[in-house]
């Protein structure tokens, strides 16, 4: 039972690597403030800084060629070393890219962080490459030879599923793990350049490990996954992911002096709000579990019943039927 939950999850986790990561058609560069950017469409959201004393580059994208393309934007806006690059949390949407950079630069994330890159990616690597990568796409394609109308929306939406699966499994392959090299318990200030960072862990939220950082000079934060900007949140739930524990997050970032918000995923803001909407999406989902929790409904009619309308264009409904999952798990196994 515990053998095909891991399985599961892990599936879960290679569509949620895919889902995100296929954003990578078109990486868009958005200028933040003088020498400050970031790009989306190549996993996470990443940003970077640069200063006197060099670059500071936040989380690395979704496989090793979004790795390149975000160093080659960096090297098309200065000649400046890269210094340091801040790795928020484990998910491979945020580290797969690290393969990418130079080997003399410093990794830094939270000891958390490090110990899940070690435990948690590392290990479900070997798996994913001998087993898992190849049984899913067997299993698609064995779905779409069945599949009876070749001209449907489903057939060429499997199809290129399976395409941009085969390519993302080929690179994976090829691109090694990096741990970070420079760890911290709860937060680090880093200097560099006339700039302060502060890196924040915030534990058991979107994972056990994940950390923001605080351009202080800048007043931006770059939330990581702690926000997706006006789309379907995922909460690892088995790698430490709390609702609870994020909404407190989210209520102490929301207090800090900032006028820039940069998302894990999604549009950057020029305002809190997409804070306080990242709040209100998980009050509203617990405050509705909790009702059908207290009536002793099933996950399944849980899942069946909870339409939010307010959240149609969030994104695909397997993401908001985790998010159910995991905040029923919080209420009925703590
Ligand atoms: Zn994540």
């Amino acid at each position: 039972m515990i053998r095909w939950f891991i399985i599961l999850c892990t599936i879960f986790l290679m569509l949620y690597t895919i889902s995100y990561g296929d954003e990578s058609k078109n990486s868009d560069l958005e200028k933040i403030g003088k020498d400050f950017y970031s790009m989306k469409n190549l996993g996470g959201n990443v940003a970077f800084l640069i200063t006197e004393d060099g670059v500071v580059v936040i989380d690395a994208g979704t496989s090793l060629s979004a790795g390149k393309k975000i160093l080659n934007t960096i090297r098309k806006k200065t000649d400046k070393p890269i210094r340091y690059l801040i790795v928020t949390h484990y998910h491979n949407d945020h580290i797969l890219g690290v393969d990418a950079f130079p080997e003399d630069i410093s990794v830094i994330s939270s000891e958390k962080t490090k110990e899940n890159i070690s435990n948690i990616t590392m290990k479900q690597r070997k798996i994913n490459i001998e087993r898992r990568y190849p049984e899913y796409i067997d299993n698609m394609k064995k779905k779409l030879e069945n599949m009876e109308d070749k001209d449907s929306k489903e057939y060429k939406e499997l199809k290129n599923q399976i395409k941009e699966t085969e390519e993302f499994f080929k690179e994976y392959k090829n691109t090694k793990i990096v741990e970070p090299d420079i760890t911290f318990k709860d937060r680090k200030t880093l200097e560099i350049g006339g700039e302060v960072l502060e890196i924040i862990h915030f534990p058991n939220t979107h994972t056990s490990g994940i950390s923001i950082v605080y351009f202080k000079n800048r007043k931006t934060v770059h939330t990581s996954d702690l926000i997706f900007n006006k789309m379907f949140p995922y909460i690892d739930y088995e790698g430490g992911g709390n609702s609870t524990n994020w909404i407190d997050a989210l209520e102490k970032i929301k207090k800090m002096d900032i006028d820039i918000v940069i998302p894990g995923h999604g549009n950057v803001e020029n305002s809190k709000k997409c804070i306080s909407k990242q709040i209100e999406y998980f009050k509203t989902m617990k405050k509705k579990i909790q009702n059908y929790v207290d009536k002793d409904y099933s996950v399944e009619k849980i899942k069946s019943e909870l339409n939010l309308l307010q959240y149609k264009d969030y994104g695909k409904k397997r993401l908001y039927e985790q998010n159910i999952e995991a905040i029923y798990k919080e209420f009925v196994q703590n």
